[in-house]
């Protein structure tokens, strides 16, 4: 049996490689799902840019995907420095918090300024400093005042604005910054569809990003990003609290020992599943990409894994920002992603146990799907909550064919596992809505005669509307 849909979703981060008219026409054609900003690289000229050329190129070619603002949170950084520093083993060097007081240079040791003033306070002699992602490693051994000082233990090039880790250090940042806050003002302006937060630690951090999307009366959604120790830790609470997760391998496997990177991972993953939460598989996918046009064997044994595992999107970043093979990456993702999904076994126990009653009259709809070959699942949503539902508990090989008359939505229904989502106005009868719904699919020759459709949405019944599951063959 070929598969029917792509039911793994791919998230590409849109930079350099892919920013032309031309390139995003085709990455958009390669199959993306959702197009993401990193905002530690983009002015807000850019950002708005962008985001005005995506929808450009989407409306051309009729393919309306996502937009994901992701924003840095508290991340700690290095300052500018002229010309770069070559840190050799073994050498003194501090990092300096208080940049305005003068250095006495008497002692001849390097220094760059660091934008986390509390550096001080929250590290203790003995702990890690790695800089540029952990490719250069320091030991602290002194606190002063307005700077650490450190010795060299792994050595390299530090050069300006360089991301800096902690690992274990508990860092005391505000979650939600001022920069974040302008960010996602642009992009709110903009119209994006979800915001990522990055380095969530609590659920309080949610809180915070929600509590600002409320005032501004934004139905943008929030990816919580898990990148440290804290986000593990808390990560039952943050799936909770958040509308998904990202497993931000990047960071993770920096602030903790990289052999508990696989371990955290399907434990984040089986919490999104148990909490019916999406979930978004990031960084390193295709790394090898970035130069060469073929993954390496580790690699696409890597991205099978989070296609078992049920993660509902796989994401790029180096790979599509800056890599030389941008839409090949999102050809071998699909490729990989469509093979391993007919492996795929009934997946019980596992997935959300949902207590309320429509969440159980949904699942009755995944059972029948599951039970007949080749089924489809047709819903009808206006906020997302049938869609949410029904992807959360994984139907095997039905798709789910989702119908809203909500653009956003519409949108940011790409984010979740084997949602095909369909923008059409809705009838005042609900009868005469999934009538609109099965012509539309049939025009579209997604479905024929003799398909089995599962329909999972609400009906008029004396004045009332219930809901209901039906079984319907196309005639
Ligand atoms: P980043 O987040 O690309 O913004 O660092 C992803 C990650 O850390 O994996
Ligand atoms: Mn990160």
């Amino acid at each position: 049996m070929s598969s029917d849909i792509r039911r793994t979703k791919i998230i590409a981060t849109i930079g350099p490689a892919t920013e032309s008219e031309e390139n995003l026409e085709k990455l958009i054609l390669s199959g993306v799902d959702i197009a993401r900003l990193n905002m530690a690289h983009a002015s807000h000229e850019w950002t708005r840019m962008i985001i005005r050329r995506i929808r450009k190129v989407s409306q051309k070619i009729d393919r309306d995907i996502a937009i994901m603002m992701d924003i840095k949170g508290p991340e700690i950084r290095t300052g500018d420095v002229d010309i770069p520093l070559e840190l050799k083993v073994g050498e003194i060097f501090d990092f300096n918090v208080k940049p305005e007081i003068d250095r006495d240079n008497s002692e001849k040791v390097r220094s760059v300024d660091v934008n986390y003033r509390d550096l001080v306070d929250d590290i203790k002699v003995g702990d890690t400093v790695l800089v540029d992602n952990g490719l250069i490693s320091l030991e602290v051994f002194e606190k002063h005042d307005a700077h650490i000082r450190c010795r060299v233990l792994i050595p390299g090039e530090i050069k300006s604005r360089r991301h800096i880790n902690l690992p274990g250090v508990k860092v005391n940042l505000p979650s939600f910054t001022q920069k974040d806050r302008a960010d996602t003002t642009v992009g709110l302006e903009e119209e994006i569809d979800f915001v990522a937060l990055s380095f969530v630690r609590s659920a309080d951090d949610i809180t915070l990003l929600r509590d600002f999307l409320t005032e501004k009366e934004s139905n943008v959604r929030i990816i919580a990003k898990i990148e440290d120790q804290s986000g593990i830790t808390n990560l039952d609470a943050i799936v909770r609290s958040a509308d998904a997760l990202m497993v931000a391998r990047g960071d993770l496997g920096i602030e903790c020992p990289f052999e508990e990177l696989p371990v955290i991972q399907r434990r984040a993953v089986r919490s999104c599943l148990a909490q019916g939460r999406p979930v978004i598989v990031a960084t390193h996918m295709l790394e090898s990409m970035i130069t060469q046009p073929l993954p390496t064997r580790a690699e696409i044994t890597d991205v099978a894994n989070a296609v078992y595992e049920l993660a509902d999107c796989v994401m790029l970043s180096g790979e599509t920002t800056i890599g030389k093979y941008p839409t090949e990456c999102v050809g071998i993702l699909s490729k990989i992603a469509r093979r391993i999904e007919l492996e795929e076994d009934t997946v019980e126990g596992q997935i959300a146990v949902f207590t309320g009653d429509r969440m159980k009259v949904l699942h009755s709809a995944v059972v029948l799907a599951n039970e007949i070959a080749h089924s489809k699942i047709l819903t009808f949503t206006r906020r997302g909550f049938m869609a949410h539902g029904l992807a959360a508990q994984r139907p095997t090989r039905a798709p789910i064919l989702t119908f809203t008359p909500n653009e956003k939505l519409f949108r940011q229904l790409r984010l979740l596992r084997a949602v095909e989502p369909f923008l059409m106005p809705f009838a005042s009868e609900p009868d005469a809505t999934i009538e609109n719904a099965i012509a539309h699919l049939k025009r579209l020759r997604r479905i024929k005669t003799g398909d089995k459709l599962i329909i999972a949405t609400d009906i008029l019944s004396q004045d009332r509307l219930v809901d209901s599951v039906q079984l319907r063959t196309i005639s």
